[in-house]
Formats: C-alpha cells, sequence, structure tokens
C-alpha cells in the first residue's frame, strides 16, 4: 500500500456552494493526520502551471460560510491532452504530492481517471462538486441543495407579481442534461408545470394544463423550464402565446445567479463530511474512487462506475406527485 505524506486539492469545473466547507475539511484533516497539504489554483490549470500553496489551518479560517471556491476553479483544455497531463505529473512529483482531492463534476472525474491511470503512482479522490447532482454514487452533491434554495427564493418572489398581475411566467433554471433543479424547486414553488430534460413534454398536454388551471380560476401560473430542455423558455413562451390569450406572458432566465451565495447548512454539512472521507480515503490507500453519500452514509463508488452510470434517474413519483398537488 502506498503511503501518503503531502496531498493536493483543487476545484474544477463549475462551481458550487459547498466547495469551500470540502477544501477547509481537507486541509484540517490532512494536518490532522500529519500530512502536508498544499492548495492548487484554478483546478487542473493550477497543476499545469505549478500554481499551487502550501496550506495550513489559518488557510481554510472563516470560509465555511462562502461561495465560490478560494481555490478558484476553471475549465483547461491542455489537460485533456497527453501533453499536459506529463507536465502535470511532473509539477505534482517535484512538489512531492502523493495524493490529489479533486472536487467537481463528471467532466472533473473523468481527467482524473484518465490521469490516475497514466499515472498510478498519485491516488487520486474525487468528491462530487456540482448543483446538476447528477452523479452516481451519491444521493446529493455539493452545491445542489443551495442552489435549490437560491431557486426557490427567487420564483417565490416571481410568483409575487405573476399573481398581482395575473401573468403567467416561463421560469429557464440550470440543468443543461439534468432536471434535478427544476424538479425540486418546481415542486417546492407549486409550478403548474415543469419541463425536463429527460421527459418530453408534448406543447398540447402543457396548453391544457394551463387551460385547466384558468378554469380552475388560477390567478398565475409558473411553468419551470430546465435549461437543457431543446426547446428552450423563449421559443415555448413564443409558442403558448400563440394559443393562450387569457395570461400575459413574461420569460425569466434566472442564470449565473444560481451558482452563488452561501452554503446551505445541508451544503457545509455534507462538504464536510465528504473532504473529511476524501482524505482518510487517501490515508487507507484508496485511488480511483468518489466518495459520496448514500442514505446517509459515507460511500466510496470507483471513479469509473460512477462515471459510467451517471445519469440522474428521473423520479417519475416526484412528477406524478407534482401534477395532482398544482391542479
Ligand atoms: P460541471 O458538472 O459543473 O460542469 P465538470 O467537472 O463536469 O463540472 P467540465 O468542464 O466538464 O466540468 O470538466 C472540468 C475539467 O475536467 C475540464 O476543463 C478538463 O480540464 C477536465 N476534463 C474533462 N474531460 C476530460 C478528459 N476527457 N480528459 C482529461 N481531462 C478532462
Amino acid at each position: 500500500m502506498q503511503k501518503i505524506s503531502k496531498i493536493a486539492v483543487l476545484t474544477s469545473g463549475g462551481d458550487a456552494p459547498g466547495m469551500n466547507p470540502c477544501i477547509r475539511a481537507v486541509v484540517r484533516t490532512a494536518i490532522y493526520n500529519g500530512l502536508h497539504v498544499a492548495g492548487v489554483r484554478q483546478g487542473y490549470q493550477g497543476l499545469i502551471d505549478n500554481n499551487m500553496y502550501d496550506m495550513d489551518p489559518r488557510s481554510v479560517s472563516n470560509i465555511l460560510n462562502l461561495g465560490g471556491t478560494i481555490l478558484k476553479t476553471a475549465r483547461c483544455l491542455p489537460f485533456r491532452t497527453d501533453e499536459g497531463m506529463e507536465t502535470a505529473y511532473k509539477n505534482l512529483k517535484a512538489n512531492g504530492i502523493d495524493g490529489l482531492v479533486v472536487i467537481g463534476g463528471d467532466g472533473t472525474f473523468t481527467g482524473a481517471l484518465r490521469f490516475s491511470k497514466k499515472y498510478p503512482d498519485i491516488s487520486v479522490i474525487g468528491v462530487p462538486g456540482t448543483i446538476d447532482n447528477d452523479l452516481y454514487g451519491s444521493t446529493y452533491t455539493l452545491g445542489f441543495d443551495t442552489a435549490t434554495n437560491t431557486v426557490i427564493e427567487a420564483i417565490d418572489k416571481i410568483r409575487d407579481t405573476a399573481d398581482a398581475h395575473d401573468r403567467l411566467f416561463f421560469i429557464e433554471v440550470m440543468g443543461r442534461d439534468s432536471g434535478a433543479i427544476a424538479l425540486r424547486a418546481g415542486i417546492s414553488c407549486g409550478a403548474e408545470a415543469i419541463l425536463l430534460p429527460e421527459r418530453d413534454t408534448a406543447i398540447e398536454h402543457l396548453i391544457e394544463n394551463l387551460k385547466a388551471g384558468q378554469y380552475n380560476k388560477k390567478s398565475s401560473s409558473i411553468v419551470i423550464v430546465a435549461e437543457g430542455d431543446k426547446r428552450g423558455a423563449y421559443d415555448l413562451a413564443e409558442e403558448v402565446r400563440k394559443q393562450v390569450k387569457f395570461y400575459d406572458i413574461k420569460v425569466t432566465i434566472l442564470g449565473h445567479l444560481q451558482r452563488g451565495g452561501s452554503p446551505s447548512a445541508f451544503d457545509r454539512i455534507l462538504g464536510s463530511r465528504l473532504g473529511f472521507a476524501a482524505v482518510n480515503a487517501l490515508i487507507k490507500g484508496e485511488t480511483q474512487k468518489m466518495v459520496g453519500l448514500e442514505a446517509n452514509h459515507i460511500k466510496l463508488t470507483d471513479l469509473e462506475e460512477a462515471l459510467t452510470q451517471h445519469q440522474f434517474k428521473l423520479e417519475d413519483d416526484l412528477m406524478e406527485m407534482s401534477d395532482i398537488l398544482s391542479i
């Protein structure tokens, strides 16, 4: 079993609230166990640029409540090449690093697995950090809970103005391939319809639904559209406008505000637990694994498995419940 003496931690891909509590946990767990720890700036780009610094417990003081990531993140094209990976490897070796914690989504894990197969003397553990909640092996990913709460807060405000003016709002939320935020936010805000990339909703069905709402004396309607819906909120609104005359129709794209903000209690605790578990996994000699939370217990999943089965499974029971509760 490889004995670890110095680890590095990085955040990569889209930022997610909860990454900072996770970094804090990684740094302090490592130091508690007598390891040295380096923070890598800007994800894989920092490995290639040798942009890293030694961290101590005070490097992560007062960051539990911060959104974003103190290490910065990046999308790094050179790391996809053999040359880029080789430079990253040489920099890690030159810094005496033999273990790596990567916090990110499926792209980050794909890179980590390729790298670890090429250079198995660096142990790698992944932490699921993405607002999309689309990774197999963890019921929740870091940032999903905070992002959903941010979306709910915004939609509640839109509902106030929609109701005052008898309006129909199409609200687009993040989720290129995953309807996880749309579904949870839709249930929490009593959306009249939720359109997800995982399910085809015919426009006729949507219009019938809106007409039924008007017949049932609804004074406003909210349709949540996940970013991955192939029609998009503006085109959908345009189509519906042709047939629905009883509502004034508006569109709101929530955009990047969904990524920001102080992490929720749930994400602070999840980040702490996953960061703690990631370092303990490295110490135990684990590599090419993802730490996740299943049934409130820490679970290790092979990165390979987490990647091949990463799709979010649409919860049909929740969709059915949402349809009934919004009549
Ligand atoms: P999010 O789910 O928030 O988008 P992500 O981790 O999936 O996060 P990506 O931009 O897809 O975000 O991936 C992050 C980084 O991982 C990329 O910028 C790149 O450096 C690296 N990466 C992705 N795919 C590969 C690959 N096939 N080989 C090597 N590196 C990769």
